[in-house]
């Protein structure tokens, strides 16, 4: 994985020395060595992360942070903050000025690259999730919005630690912020994990008979809680077990003895970002859905079916199975929408959808493709078929009125309906529909409440 990193500090032997050890990890390495400098490069050259100084002359590391924050063209960057060890309050000023994390001086190799590992791989996904977001926005479907401060509090977090002093200090640090539930048995930490609504997973790595690595990996790869951040707890002498955690995919660890302050403001970014990540990814499958949908009746809309009819003919056409397509639309419903109101012919259109959907099988597709005009596609299903069903959802609309509010209870509603069946090996989505749109409009002309199919 190679990203761009923007290196910022005062001290050119510093920023030659992240320099080198960056290179060697073949990261794209740019420098700054003041603040303005920082936030200009930052906004030309979109760097993947950002390796902050907090002590500069003139522009101090949380005024950078706080503009390049501030800045839409750049506030998606992550911001790692350098502070010195025994500045603790930097730290958490760090954090409130927007940073995504920190490390501190004298900055050790498997802490740089852990980090900066684990932002950029946050940053890509979070980079196509945001493109998409933004896809949808020019397509005029507004996502919520994520509100960033309230993200990383009352984080519902599972504990995994089988020794009492340390998981009741860890557990009276978080209490006051965050939901913690504590599994002292390993072997049930799987099953508690996948079962609840956790939002972030701590593991101590020093279990008595058990090998949290295990417990880290298992995480990592059951469906349920894979995308469950994982926070490892060490002592400072594991580094060779940290780095095959790391390589497991473990998101972060903690070092004790704990640390209160970087114990907060880690946790709570685990689930700042835990939350910030679902929010975009629900909000594109919402993106998708409302692309796929018709508002009105929560069928799909022409659009899909246009993109999916043909991967239904091709299918036909390969495996020599029979298709067939329906054309339904409603008689006189301008008169409808004329008599009783349009929210009455709204009305109707959805319950003509609800009848629809309970009477045509899960393998069908069922489309809205225009005012009250409907496409119905069937795979596997031949002429006989396809009239059979199309006659029994004629039925299922004629033989009961609709029940609309406002006035009239119940109107007397007809369908017409245009079958074509793929019976020719160079037939198209459009030769199909332009077939069953004429096998419609006889039936239309023929006295519309009817079924007409239209041969080739
Ligand atoms: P025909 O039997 O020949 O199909 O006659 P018709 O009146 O059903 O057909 P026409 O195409 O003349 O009129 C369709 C009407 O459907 C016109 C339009 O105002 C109405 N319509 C289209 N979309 C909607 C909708 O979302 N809600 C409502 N209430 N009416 C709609
Ligand atoms: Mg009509
Ligand atoms: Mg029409």
């Amino acid at each position: 994985m190679t990203a761009r990193i923007l290196v910022v500090d005062d001290i050119i032997a510093n920023v030659k020395l992240l320099e080198a050890r960056l290179n060697a990890e073949y990261f794209d390495v740019i420098t700054a060595t003041n603040g303005a400098d920082a936030i200009e490069l930052a906004r030309v050259h979109l760097p993947d992360i950002i390796l902050l100084d907090v002590m500069m002359p003139g522009m101090d590391g949380f005024e950078v942070c706080r503009r390049t924050k501030a800045d839409a063209r750049t506030m998606h960057i992550p911001i790692i903050m350098v502070t010195a060890l025994d500045q603790v309050a930097d730290r958490v000023k760090g954090l409130e000025a927007g940073a995504d994390d920190f490390l501190t001086k004298p900055v050790s190799d498997v802490a740089l690259i852990t980090r900066i590992n684990s932002l950029v791989r946050l940053k890509m996904l979070t980079d196509e999730l945001r493109v998409r977001a933004e896809t949808s926005r020019e397509l005029g479907l507004e996502p919520a919005s994520f509100d960033a401060d309230a993200g990383g509090r009352r984080g519902r977090v599972l504990l995994v630690d089988d020794r009492r002093s340390t998981y009741e200090r860890l557990q009276s640090m978080l209490m006051a912020t965050h939901d913690v539930k504590v599994v002292t048995n390993p072997q049930e930490a799987l099953f508690v994990a996948a079962d609840g609504d956790f939002e972030l997973v701590m593991v101590s790595l020093a279990l008595t008979n058990f090998d949290a690595l295990r417990l880290c990996s298992q995480i990592r790869s059951l469906d349920r809680t894979r995308l469950l951040p994982v926070l490892l707890i060490i002592d400072h002498d594991e580094t060779a077990k940290l780095l095959r955690a790391l390589e497991l995919g473990v998101n972060d660890y903690l070092v004790r003895p704990l640390d209160r302050q970087e114990t907060m403001a880690r946790v709570r970014t685990q689930v700042r970002r835990k939350r910030y990540t679902d929010f975009l990814r629900n909000n594109v499958q919402h993106t998708l859905e409302m692309a796929a949908t018709d508002g009105l009746t929560g069928l799909y809309n022409r659009r899909y079916l246009m993109s999916h009819l043909s991967g239904f003919v091709d299918q036909s056409a390969e495996r020599a199975r029979p298709m067939a397509v329906l054309i339904v639309d409603i008689d006189f419903f301008k008169r409808i929408n004329d008599t009783y109101g349009h929210d009455a012919g709204d009305e109707v259109l959805r319950e003509f959808s609800q009848r629809m959907r309970a009477n045509i099988r899960g393998m069908d597709l069922v489309a809205r493709f225009g005012g009250e005009e409907f496409v119905v596609v069937m795979p596997d299903t031949d002429l006989g078929l396809a009239q059979g069903i199309a006659e029994r959802l004629r039925q299922t609309v004629a033989g009961q009125p609709f029940s609309v509010s406002g006035g009239a209870s119940a109107v007397d509603v007809t369908i017409s309906v245009g079958i074509a069946t793929f019976d020719r090996g160079d037939d198209t989505p459009d030769t199909m529909l332009k077939r069953a749109d004429t096998a419609l409009y006889r039936a239309k002309r023929d006295g519309r409440n009817r079924v007409v199919y239209d041969a080739a």
